[in-house]
């Protein structure tokens, strides 16, 4: 079964965030279930370079051409419109942060390239669509009104909506008839993942929890009533995380290797890392966080629940960019406590790499969080995830309490989202954890045997496909 994968970024040729992780694992692990997948990107800035003797193709709907060929393991399909992709800046946003002001023409146009592809613009056109978040949300709408092959959506964070005006009806090419509220209008102007979701044929998230609350208000960002009539057509599969990315057993950026079986070569991270962070004074465990700096992730709790960190002797080490008052916050908690608060402004995925190998807890204090993949690389590497109760934090993290301990299936410590002074008694609540060897120890062990792999829920989207080609065949 072929499957076209249409995303904005894909790890290892673009990244900001969870998205790509995902955009990049999906076609690996897919292909143990007879799934040949191909990732769609936009060919940002130098992308073109990285494809291995690429082959163009002619658009007609749409600016520019195709490129397809194979970027290290991923077979890829680039849209190659220099005017709208190849510029110095983000995926998303010039280099001053802002976001892009054509954005609504830059992926209204991608989704008409993408639509182009799946009519088979460039080589077999695949059995199955599957379309990621807002940039590619028009996508499943054009494949409706075209007749193409059927698709997938999927939700990464409802957060981001790709929402414009009017004008973007053309840009998109969507007829006007569309602009209807259960067409692609949303509040008077054009939502590109509402475009998506009324018309996939499935929807999916990035998490079973996550897909509850998608259906409330208080998280479904004025989607949830859509959501809900979606009813079955709507579910949520778990995100895993690439485990030969992933791997302290074999890893470049550790000092020594380790896993559930020998894991004494954390030690040797945990040094490296102390060393690197200038963490010297700590008698507690060492936090970690690895985060774009926003509100969404709850950094403005962590830094009220700081005192708890250091009353308990804990120590911590930051690795993120985002929000200038929080980086500003913490920037001056790490000049109060030195060799105690230790931070590093910046994108760095090998240092997040020796991070997660030598850190002793990572918090993710998120309000909320469709999937989160830190706390997954977390069980990987022995860290203990502290996590707030919310979307895939929920579903991928086994509070300890003494029943959970005593079984020994705990993997980390859970408190509500939102709260302060939760975080602060979860920081406190792990810190005690950690002063008990054998309590450590059997948390350390559960968490490197948790399963993180791509296995059960790759079968689920192969499953997905698989159903909706035998519907299309029965019709
Ligand atoms: P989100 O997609 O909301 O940012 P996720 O937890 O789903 O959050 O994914 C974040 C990904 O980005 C993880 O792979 C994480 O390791 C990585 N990451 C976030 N910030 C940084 C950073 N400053 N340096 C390196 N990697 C980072």
């Amino acid at each position: 079964m072929r499957v076209l994968s249409v995303a904005s970024e894909c790890a290892p040729l673009v990244k900001t965030g969870g998205l790509a992780d995902v955009a990049g694992a999906l076609p690996g692990a897919l292909a143990a279930q007879g799934v040949d997948m191909r990732v769609m990107l936009p060919a940002y800035r130098g992308l073109a370079d990285l494809v291995k003797a690429p082959k163009s193709w002619p658009l007609q709907d749409a600016p520019g051409r195709l490129l397809a060929g194979r970027a290290g393991r991923l077979a890829v399909v680039l849209h190659d419109a220099p005017e709208l992709f190849d510029r110095d800046g983000g995926p998303y946003a010039a280099p001053g942060g802002r976001d892009w002001p054509d954005n609504a023409q830059r992926f209204g146009a991608f989704a008409r390239a993408a639509a182009e592809a799946a009519a088979g613009a460039a080589g077999p056109p695949p059995d199955v669509v599957h379309a990621h978040d807002w940039q590619a949300g028009v996508v499943p709408a054009l494949l409706k009104l075209r007749g193409g092959p059927p698709s997938v959506m999927t939700i990464h964070n409802i957060a981001f909506q790709g929402l414009f005006g009017r004008e973007a009806l053309a840009a998109a090419g969507l007829p006007d008839s569309l602009m209807r509220f259960d067409g692609v209008e949303h509040h008077g102007g054009v939502g590109y993942l509402k475009a998506g979701l009324q018309f996939a044929d499935r929807v999916t998230t990035v998490s079973p929890a996550y897909a509850r609350e998608l259906t409330t208000p208080e998280f479904g960002y004025g989607l949830e009533a859509l959501l809900r009539w979606r009813g079955t057509a709507f579910s949520g599969i778990l995100n895993g995380i690439d485990e030969t990315v992933w791997n302290p057993a074999d890893d470049p950026a550790l000092p020594a290797p380790f896993s559930a079986e020998d894991p004494s070569g954390k030690a040797a991270a945990r040094a490296a890392l102390a060393e690197r962070f200038g963490l010297s004074a700590a008698d507690g465990p060492i936090f970690l966080v690895i985060s774009r700096m926003t509100s969404q992730k709850g950094l403005d709790l962590l830094l009220s629940a700081l005192p708890a960190l250091l009353e308990e002797g804990g120590a911590l080490a930051l690795l993120g960019s985002g929000d200038a008052g929080l980086e500003a916050g913490f920037a001056e908690a790490a000049r109060r406590h030195p060799g105690r608060i230790a931070c590093e402004f910046g994108y760095d995925e090998s240092l997040a790499h020796l991070m997660q190998a030598g850190g002793d807890a990572i918090l993710v204090p998120s309000r909320f969080e469709p999937c989160g993949l830190t706390q997954l690389v977390g069980l990987r590497y022995g860290t203990i995830p502290v996590v707030a109760r919310t979307g895939g934090l929920r579903d991928t993290v086994i509070d300890a309490n003494p029943a959970s301990l005593a079984v020994g299936a705990a993997t980390g410590v859970i408190h509500a989202p939102g709260r302060g002074d939760a975080l602060a008694e979860a920081i406190r609540r792990t810190c005690a954890l950690y002063r008990d060897p054998a309590a450590w120890r059997s948390l350390v062990a559960a968490a490197l045997r948790h399963p993180v792999g791509w296995g059960p829920s790759a079968a689920r989207y192969a499953a997905l496909y698989r159903d909706l080609v035998s519907a299309r065949l029965a019709a």
